[in-house]
C-alpha cells in the first residue's frame, strides 16, 4: 500500500467515523483545516499539516501492535474522557502522527503536526484572549497536555525551527470544528500529496 492509499484509508475508516468530543468527525475536522490553509494561501507543506494534523487520533484504534482490545481504543466523544488512557494518548497524538507520516514526508510536513499541541500551550501562555475562544473539549485536553507553557518553555518554543507554523496549524485546526461547513473530500487534495510525498 502507498502512503496515500494509507492515509486515504484512515479518512474514510476511522476519519469518518470518530469524534473527538467536537461537533464533527476526525476527518472532517481535519479536512476543514486543510482547506482553511488552502484559503489562507499557505505553502502546499503547510496546507498538507493542517490536514493531516491529526492523523495521529485516527491511528490509534489500529495501533500497529494489533490493538483491537478495548483498552486500546481511546475513549471518543467525551465518555470515559478523564483516562489515563485517553490523557496518554491525546498528549501523544502529535508525535505519534509526525513519526508515522515522517515515511512519507520531510519536515515542512511533520513538525508542524508534532508540535500543533504545544502550540496551543504556548498560545495558552502568550495569547490574551486566546484561551477564552478554546472548544471545551480543547480546554479539558489542554489539561491533560499539561496547561499553558510557562515562559520558559514558551521561549524554548518560540526557538524550535517550526514553531510558527506549528501556531498556524493549531489555529486553524481551532477553527475547523464547525458543523455548518462542508469541507473537500480527501480526494481535493491527493494530488497536492501526491508532489509532497517521496518517492
Ligand atoms: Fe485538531
Amino acid at each position: 500500500m502507498t502512503g496515500l492509499q494509507a492515509i486515504a484509508e484512515l479518512f474514510a475508516g476511522p476519519g469518518a467515523r470518530d469524534y473527538l468530543g467536537e461537533p464533527v468527525t476526525i476527518g472532517r475536522h481535519m479536512r476543514q483545516a486543510g482547506a482553511l490553509a488552502e484559503a489562507a494561501g499557505a505553502e502546499g507543506s503547510l496546507v498538507a499539516a493542517a490536514l493531516l494534523h491529526d492523523i495521529g487520533h485516527l491511528r490509534q484504534p489500529a495501533g500497529g501492535s494489533g490493538g483491537s482490545s478495548p483498552q486500546a481504543m481511546p475513549s471518543r466523544g467525551g465518555l470515559g474522557g478523564s483516562s489515563p488512557q485517553a490523557s496518554t494518548a491525546d498528549s501523544r497524538h502529535g508525535d505519534a502522527g509526525a513519526d508515522w507520516l515522517s515515511q512519507w514526508f520531510g519536515e515542512a510536513v511533520t513538525e508542524p503536526v508534532r508540535l500543533h499541541v504545544a502550540a496551543k500551550r504556548y498560545l495558552c501562555a502568550t495569547e490574551p484572549g486566546y484561551f477564552g475562544r478554546l472548544s471545551e473539549e480543547s480546554v479539558r485536553t489542554l489539561a491533560l497536555q499539561g496547561g499553558p507553557m510557562t515562559a520558559g518553555e514558551a521561549a524554548a518554543f518560540e526557538a524550535l525551527p517550526f514553531a510558527r507554523d506549528a501556531v498556524a496549524v493549531r489555529r486553524w485546526d481551532d477553527q475547523a470544528k464547525d458543523p455548518a461547513v462542508t469541507p473537500p473530500e480527501f480526494a481535493h487534495f491527493e494530488p497536492l500529496l501526491r508532489t509532497l510525498i517521496r518517492s
